[in-house]
């Protein structure tokens, strides 16, 4: 089976001094993940890597660089899912993890539970050889003035906006068929804190199954729950009739309608054909074309 991988980096207003940026980084996670697909590598070491990179990139809203809550801390989440077996691993309200997909993926493949939350989850990180760091060391320069600037005004909403990318996420399917889903978050900028969105929630920030596909969500955290945006997804890849690129446009279609919510999918089919859709301004993707070209986009 030809392997297959699609990343995004979060779908909001991105703004035009971001897009190079959003791109490289896009281009550097398909990169990682790739080399892993292409030796016929596990799925779920492609999903590591290239997640990884998104989260060691201060551009995007996740590991370092993560937009900070209304304390001014960084608190992230993440999730993997294995289409496979439908297990996955689900981390939240981490403030010491510098990789939370590690540590979703520690979840997944050591844990009897499928979430843990906060300290209980850092303890697991500790106990399973993920080294804990200092809250301050996941803190980027930049995040830290927009957080400054939201907080001497009251945390009104224009600031947020001009630095509200991005999520990240991925979902790849190895040569021996094995598809994995990956979704990694700081969450919505100045939330409250304890605040949790879609991102780490099973069928809402991501889901994956062998008799569809795989998929990973990003946008307004409290209307992709509504709709459990990431289920959608799979469900319309479903019928014989469907493409990746209808189910993907169906799923941010009903986020529209009945969510009444921005954001955005990417999602693999089960034969690794990939698709994704968006409703809000952009959003930062890529993924690798049958030719084995890297095609990246915001
Ligand atoms: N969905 C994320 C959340 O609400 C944010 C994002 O995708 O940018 O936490």
């Amino acid at each position: 089976m030809p392997p297959s991988l699609i990343v995004h980096g979060g779908a909001w207003d991105i703004p035009d001094d971001a897009v190079e940026a959003c791109k490289i980084g896009c281009q550097r996670a398909l990169e990682a993940g790739w080399t892993v697909l292409s030796s016929g590598g596990h799925a779920m070491d492609a999903i590591e890597a290239a997640i990884m990179a998104l989260e060691d990139d201060p551009v995007f809203d996740a590991g370092y660089g993560s937009h900070l809550n209304l304390d001014g801390q960084v608190e992230c989440d993440a999730i993997v899912m294995d289409a496979t077996t439908l297990r996955a691993g689900s981390v939240a309200g981490l403030h010491r993890i510098r990789n939370p997909i590690r540590l979703a993926r520690a979840v997944l493949e050591m844990c009897p539970h499928m979430m843990l939350i906060a300290e209980g989850a850092e303890r697991f990180a500790a106990q399973h050889g993920i080294a804990l760091c200092d809250p301050e060391n996941l803190v980027s320069p930049a995040e830290r003035e927009a957080w400054l600037r939201c907080s001497k005004d009251s945390h009104a909403a224009e600031h947020h906006r001009g630095h509200e990318q991005g999520t990240v996420g991925a979902v790849a399917l190895d040569v021996h068929g094995r598809l994995i889903a990956a979704t990694s978050t700081g969450g919505t900028c100045c939330k409250l804190p304890g605040r949790v969105g879609d991102s780490p929630l099973i069928g809402c920030g991501c889901y994956a199954d062998a008799e569809t596909g795989g998929v990973s969500s990003t946008g307004y955290g409290e209307a992709i729950m509504k709709v459990v945006l990431a289920k959608t997804a799979c469900d319309f890849l479903r019928p014989a009739t469907s493409t990746p690129d209808r189910a993907a446009q169906a799923a941010v279609q009903l986020l529209a309608n009945r969510g009444k919510g921005t954001g955005g999918v990417i999602l693999l089919d089960k034969r690794g054909k990939p698709g994704f859709a968006f409703n809000t301004p952009r959003m930062a993707y890529g993924y690798v074309a049958a030719d084995a070209s890297f095609i990246t986009g915001v």
